[in-house]
């Protein structure tokens, strides 16, 4: 165990560009990412794990800059030949991601868990952070919609998120698991901070608190937990975290954020853009430019948080005297 251990739940791409500053800013494996897989699906045969995926090729620096998600100097034959048989084309698997998926999925199939996959190709890769699946059980998140539940990648993929999200649930996560990993690192004394990226709280968030065992070992853990708000002015940077909050009648404000994490978060970090409610927050708020354009973006970001998360009492540990 290394003397400074952070750890940070992430979904896809802004958690992972956050993930990366906290990298660049720690001591060679001192992060732990806990991933969501709510968003885990199987197609085209493939075992397809897309947050894990993101964060892999974030933190190895292999990912596409101009997405944020897939690889770096992708060709695209395996697409093109699949949508001349007439295949199916609506997820884009680009040629080098595709070994991913081929090399996960055969894993799984001789029995190998989710996490031993994931650990092994971030060594082979040379990424000296820990990234955890939340779980190495199916869950997955169904999006309930007027015309009934649709699977979580026909939704967002194939359907551009276009329908409105009427409920969301994580079907599975009961009585998922949680990787024993996860648990210890956020059991290790060494834990300094917990930070929640800047990812969808109701999409990529939600899922990994609800497996009972990540949640209560969050609300236990001696650490300060930080989360960052995805809203800048009111708006999400990309992705359709506004629009569901929105569609689920909830305010789309930095308040309702903080409103989301009540009772897991001891601080928020929130954009400079949404100062005007600064007087309003019921708990420890640092507002700051939360955007993350740059490499620089992101170190500095982290090294923010993990300064505001150094000021923060854990809620409970006064009257508790530790
Ligand atoms: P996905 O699974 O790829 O959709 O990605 P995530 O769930 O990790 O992240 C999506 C959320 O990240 C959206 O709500 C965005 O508003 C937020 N986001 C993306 N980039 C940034 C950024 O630079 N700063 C902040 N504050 N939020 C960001």
């Amino acid at each position: 165990m290394t003397s400074t251990s952070i750890v940070s739940l992430s979904g896809g791409v802004g958690g992972a560009k956050l993930s990366l500053g906290l990298l660049r800013v720690l001591p060679p494996d001192s992060l732990t990412v806990i991933v969501n897989t709510a968003d885990d699906f199987t197609h085209l045969g493939l075992r397809i794990a897309p947050d894990i995926d993101t964060t892999v090729y974030t933190l190895a620096n292999l990912v596409n800059p101009l997405t944020g998600w897939g690889r770096r100097d992708e060709t695209w034959t395996f697409m093109a030949a699949t949508a001349a048989l007439g295949g199916e084309t609506w997820f884009r698997l680009g040629d080098g991601d595709l070994a991913m998926h081929v090399e996960r999925t055969r894993r799984l199939a001789s029995g190998e868990p989710l996490s031993r996959i994931t650990a092994d190709i971030a060594q082979r890769l040379k990424i000296p952070a820990n990234i955890i699946p939340m779980t190495d059980d199916v869950v997955a998140t169904l999006v309930g919609t007027a015309s009934g539940e649709l699977a979580f990648q026909d939704y967002f993929v194939r359907q551009q998120c276009a329908p409105c999200v009427t409920a969301l649930r994580f079907n599975g996560a009961e009585s998922a698991r949680a990787v024993p990993q996860a648990i210890a690192a956020l059991q290790n004394p060494a834990l300094a901070a917990v930070v929640i990226c800047p990812s969808n709280p109701y999409l990529s968030i939600d899922p990994i608190l609800a497996i009972p065992a990540l949640k209560a070992s969050l609300r236990h853990c001696r650490a300060p937990v930080v989360a960052v708000s995805p809203l800048i002015g009111g708006k999400a940077v990309k992705g359709p975290t506004a629009k569901i909050m929105a569609e689920l009648d909830l305010s789309v404000s930095a308040l309702e954020i903080a409103r989301h994490y009540a009772g897991v978060i001891d601080g928020l970090v929130v954009d400079v853009g949404d100062r005007h409610l600064a007087e309003q927050f019921e708990l420890p708020v640092l507002l700051t430019e939360t955007l993350m354009t740059s490499l620089a973006d992101r170190e500095r970001l982290a090294l923010e948080v993990l300064r505001f998360a150094g000021t923060l009492t854990k809620a409970g540990q006064q009257a508790e005297g530790r």
